[in-house]
C-alpha cells in the first residue's frame, strides 16, 4: 500500500478506529496492497563472462526468470558491494558498473538499463529497524548483479536495487538482518542473494577451465554438507561457517561470495521448500549451485 492511500484509509477510520495499533491495521488493509508471496533466488554468478557468454548456467538463469511471476521489483544483494554500514541504491536510473578486469571489450560494452525504484529503496529502508539503512546515489548495478538479472528479465524492465553487505558485521547479523526483508515479499519484491556458495578464486583450476564441470574434493565436500544443510533447513551450521571444518575454509576464504546465501535462507519461511539448480562445481574451486525458495 503507498503513503497516499494509507492517509486515505487512516481518515476513513473513525475517531476509535485511528486508535488502533498500526500493525493490525496494516493487516487489516493486506488485501489492498499486497501481492501473493514472491519466491527468494540465490544465484551462483561464476564468471563475469556468463552475462554474454551461452551456456548451460545462462539457460538455467533464463529457465527460472520464466517459471516465477513477474516481479513489481527485484532487490539484489551482491557480493560485489561490501561497505561500511548498510546502504540501499536509492537512484532512478542505475548506471552498469562494469566492475572486473581483464574480460574481452563485449563484455565492457554490456549495458543494462533496467531502472531503479527510489520508492522500494525508501521502503526497505523503513523496512528494516536492526540498523539506519542509508539510499545511496552513487553506486549502480555491479556484476553480480546485472550478468545474472539480465537472463531474468532481457528487456531490463523490471527496476532493481541493490542492498549492501555491512563488511563489519558476523554472518549471525547478516542472517538476521535478512529477515526484516520478509514483508517486501508480498508487495511483488523478488529477493535475490548473488554470489557463490563454493569461492575462491585462489585456487582456481586455470588448466580445467574449460571443462564442464570439475571440483576440487574439499569443493564437493564443502559444496554437499551445504546443500544438505540447506535440505534439512539446519541454517544455524551454515550461518556458523566458519566452525565447519577445513572444506568450508577452504570453499569461504571471504565471506562476500557465501553471505547473500544467508540472506536468501534467512526468508525461508517454515512451508517453503528450496529447490536446486545450476548445481555444479566449475574450474575446481568455484560451484554455480542456485536455488530457489518458494516456487509454486
Ligand atoms: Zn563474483
Amino acid at each position: 500500500m503507498n503513503r497516499k492511500k494509507f492517509l486515505q484509509t487512516l481518515a476513513l477510520l473513525p475517531i476509535a478506529g485511528a486508535a488502533m495499533k498500526l500493525n493490525e491495521l496494516s493487516k487489516m488493509t493486506e488485501p489492498l496492497g499486497g501481492t501473493e508471496r514472491m519466491p527468494v533466488l540465490f544465484l551462483g554468478h561464476g564468471s563475469p563472462m556468463n552475462a554474454i557468454e551461452e551456456n548451460e548456467f545462462v539457460a538455467g538463469f533464463r529457465k527460472i526468470g520464466k517459471e516465477l511471476p513477474k516481479p513489481n521489483a527485484v532487490l539484489c544483494i551482491s557480493a560485489h558491494w561490501e561497505t561500511r554500514g548498510t546502504f540501499v541504491t536509492a537512484m532512478e536510473k542505475p548506471r552498469t558498473i562494469h566492475d572486473f578486469g581483464g574480460f574481452p571489450k563485449a563484455l565492457f560494452d554490456v549495458q543494462y538499463p533496467a531502472p531503479g525504484s527510489p520508492a522500494l529503496a525508501k521502503e526497505t529502508q523503513s523496512a528494516i529497524t536492526k540498523t539506519q539503512v542509508g539510499l545511496d546515489e552513487k553506486w549502480g548495478l555491479d556484476h553480480g548483479a546485472w550478468s545474472v538479472i539480465k537472463h531474468l528479465y532481457p528487456n531490463a524492465d523490471v527496476p532493481v536495487i541493490q542492498m549492501s553487505l555491512d563488511y563489519n558485521q558476523p554472518p549471525q547479523y547478516h542472517y538476521e538482518l535478512a529477515k526484516e526483508l520478509a514483508s517486501l515479499r508480498n508487495k511483488g519484491v523478488l529477493i535475490v542473494g548473488s554470489g557463490n556458495m563454493v569461492h575462491n578464486l585462489g585456487m582456481v583450476a586455470w588448466d580445467r577451465l574449460n571443462d564442464a564441470e570439475y571440483g576440487f574434493d574439499w569443493a564437493i565436500e564443502a559444496s554437499e554438507k551445504m546443500k544438505s544443510h540447506i535440505r534439512s533447513g539446519d541454517h544455524q551450521k551454515l550461518v556458523n561457517f566458519r566452525s565447519q571444518g577445513r572444506a568450508f575454509d577452504l570453499a569461504i576464504p571471504t565471506p562476500e561470495h557465501y553471505l547473500p546465501l544467508l540472506y536468501a535462507l534467512a526468508l525461508q519461511e517454515k512451508d517453503e521448500a528450496v529447490q536446486l539448480f545450476n548445481d555444479k562445481a566449475v574450474a575446481g574451486s568455484l560451484t554455480m549451485t542456485s536455488l530457489s525458495i518458494g516456487k509454486a
